[in-house]
């Protein structure tokens, strides 16, 4: 065991040092804090010691301090491959996130104020090029019923989103938004809470968003690899990598206290490695999550999951498009079949798994598809 600690040790050391050379976490230049062979190495690092339990028992540990972790560590944690320790894992970090945030989820509702975007990301239909979708930019009034709508359903806390498009969402119009989302009160209630999900911008922009009163500011980072993040993002203010990877240290810089980034798990390794099979697990967690979550809004609070354009209180909810009990009835039987169905699935997908298609069967099939 003390030869264990004492290559742990020798590891941690020589790992942090060839760590501070290639990163500078406090730097604030995004070529310096992020560093791509360093997240290629990171990811060798921990293919490599995925089954090291005594570094990885000595990691669970360190985490167990709730003093934070560096990113190799974190890492490892993640690719560990021993079941007893990945349950461990788990536990533990079910365990700190009771410890500072309780058992609750808090949701909060997107609100589109505008789609006119100059950026051409390539997976999202707002782009610049894209001609075939209309275009729309709320006015204050439409947003107040808009806001109202969603008091209705029992949301009190907003995240409002915006393409980036400095003449038609300047950061004037973000700002009289949220002041008109601010000074609603109906049914004597108003909202609580706006997040801000717009576009990375100046420090001086951060600071009117503190001033005006925003809980989180989210951006997504798509991705930390610049060579795929410039592939994704051809054109347009989004396109300048560095710009966008250093504005969370503007926002702090302006004041917001309290900042959010979304990283697609998995998505870069499954394009290096052409062995690395586990970024379906990120994906379809997130999946899961994002479909239950949608669920949940259906089912609760008379959420519309089809709103009606004409008038929005007449939008479609779960209470009033099941109206029969007849319908209720036969849903709740139907329901009970879904354990069968899906045992159905896994078993018919197994069977299929466990033979594999030849060269000679796809010659020979005389299908045409
Ligand atoms: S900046 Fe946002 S809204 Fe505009 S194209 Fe990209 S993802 Fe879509």
């Amino acid at each position: 065991m003390i030869i264990d600690n004492f290559q742990i040790f020798i590891l941690y050391f020589n790992y942090q040092l060839s760590i501070y050379e290639v990163y500078n976490i406090k730097s604030r230049q995004a070529e310096e804090f992020i560093n791509h062979q360093e997240i290629l190495d990171t990811l060798e690092y921990a293919q490599a010691n995925r089954n090291n339990r005594p570094l990885i028992e000595s990691l669970i540990d360190k985490a167990a301090l709730c003093q934070g972790l560096s990113h190799r560590e974190a890492a490892l944690l993640l690719e560990c491959d021993e079941p007893e320790l990945v349950q461990r894992i788990y536990h533990l970090a079910r365990e700190i996130k009771r410890k500072f945030y309780g058992n609750r989820i808090v949701m909060f509702a997107p609100l589109y104020l505008s789609n006119y975007c100059v950026n051409g990301c390539v997976y999202c239909p707002y782009h610049a090029k894209n001609r075939t979708i209309p275009r729309k930019k709320l006015s204050q009034e439409e947003i107040r019923r808009e806001v109202i709508a969603l008091q209705d359903m029992g949301h009190k806390r907003l995240a409002l989103e915006a393409g980036e498009d400095p003449r038609n969402n300047p950061i004037d119009y973000i700002l009289e938004s949220i002041r008109t989302i601010y000074s609603i009160h109906h049914k004597n209630a108003a909202i609580r809470r706006v997040n801000v999900n717009i576009a990375a911008t100046t420090v001086e922009n951060y600071r009117l968003l503190k001033e005006a009163g925003i809980g989180t500011y989210i951006l997504f980072q798509e991705t930390y690899s610049k060579e795929h993040y410039e592939a994704l993002h051809p054109t347009g203010p989004k396109s300048n990598y560095a710009y966008h990877t250093e504005a969370m240290d503007r926002a702090m810089e302006g004041g917001i206290d309290d900042v959010g980034i979304g990283v697609l798990f998995g998505l870069v390794k499954s394009i290096l490695s052409a062995t690395y099979t586990k970024g379906i697990w990120f994906a379809g967690t997130g999946t899961v999550l994002t479909v239950l979550a949608l669920l949940l809004c259906v089912g609760y609070n008379h959420t519309a999951y089809y709103p009606s354009t004409a008038d929005l209180q007449s939008s479609l909810t779960l209470a009033n498009s099941c109206s029969s009990k007849f319908t209720l009835t036969t849903m709740a039987y139907v329901s009970i079949l879904v354990p069968f169905v899906l045992a159905y699935i896994v078993y018919a997908w197994r069977a299929i798994d466990s033979k594999p298609i030849t060269v000679d069967e796809m010659k020979e099939d005389d299908h045409a598809y």
